[in-house]
């Protein structure tokens, strides 16, 4: 695995959905220079192909088989991240609740994990002055050696809440339903076999229940700065 240049500081953010990773992530990165990577718009990514070439999200094996053949890239400028499937924009059709019910059967696939891995590294190794990571084992399995590693939580009161803030005025949004949905994929990402959703040993918890998204990205931003300053 190819390193990025010794000043390049690399930042893993995992966590469950509506914990602010993403908004954390994307600020915490533009604050400090830094590229930035949404790993689940890449497992997203490549449910939306299964999904629209037919492919059954509930059989393991036909998800293997064609799980090299969708092209994904993802432009990782945090004021203006990208992810485009076979060429085509797919930042809004991967977030519709059809992607977001089977991306959990998708992202379980360990061929499918082993294929996303390899190019979420490879991101990461090529971003000049380095990157924040977000999703579920980047501490733990893409990037075990990274600079930082930051494990967000919150209650699923208050995660079902966030999550159906963002959903208001795209789809129905009932709080029970959302937090029930959310509490099932949670289960999923972290039941699953390969790379599951998990707290590194060395990892930073930061509950953000309490706390406001601006708190949340001081927080963040802090902890990287003194991790830099620690390695000059
Ligand atoms: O973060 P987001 O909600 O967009 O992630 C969508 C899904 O992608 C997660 O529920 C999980 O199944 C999968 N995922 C994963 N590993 C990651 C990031 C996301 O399995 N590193």
């Amino acid at each position: 695995m190819e390193t990025a240049a010794p000043s390049a500081v690399i930042v893993a953010i995992d966590g469950p959905s509506g914990t602010g990773k993403s908004s954390t992530s994307k600020a915490v990165a533009a604050k400090l220079g830094l590229r930035y990577l949404d790993t689940g718009a890449q497992y997203r990514a490549i449910t939306w192909w299964m999904i629209t070439n037919g492919i059954d999200t509930d059989d393991p094996h036909a998800i293997a088989v064609a799980a090299g053949k969708p092209g994904i890239v993802s432009g990782t400028d945090p004021a203006a991240p990208t992810i485009t499937v076979d060429g085509l924009d797919a930042s809004v059709p991967i977030r519709t609740q059809e992607v977001t019910s089977k991306v959990s059967a998708v992202s379980a696939v360990p061929e499918v994990r082993t294929l996303i891995t390899e190019l979420q590294r490879s991101i990461a190794a090529s971003a000049e002055g380095g990157i924040v990571v977000e999703g579920r084992d980047i501490g733990t399995t893409v990037l075990p050696d990274a600079d930082l590693k930051i494990f967000l939580t919150a209650s699923p009161e208050a995660r079902a809440a966030r999550r159906s803030g963002e959903l208001r005025g795209k789809e129905a949004t009932d709080l029970a339903a959302t937090k029930d949905a959310l509490i099932k994929r949670d289960a999923a990402d972290s039941g699953r076999k390969t790379s599951p959703l998990a707290k590194a040993g060395d990892a930073v918890e930061v509950d953000t229940t309490e706390l406001t998204l601006d708190q949340v990205i001081e927080c963040v931003v802090t902890l990287v700065e003194e991790k830099r300053a620690g390695r000059q």
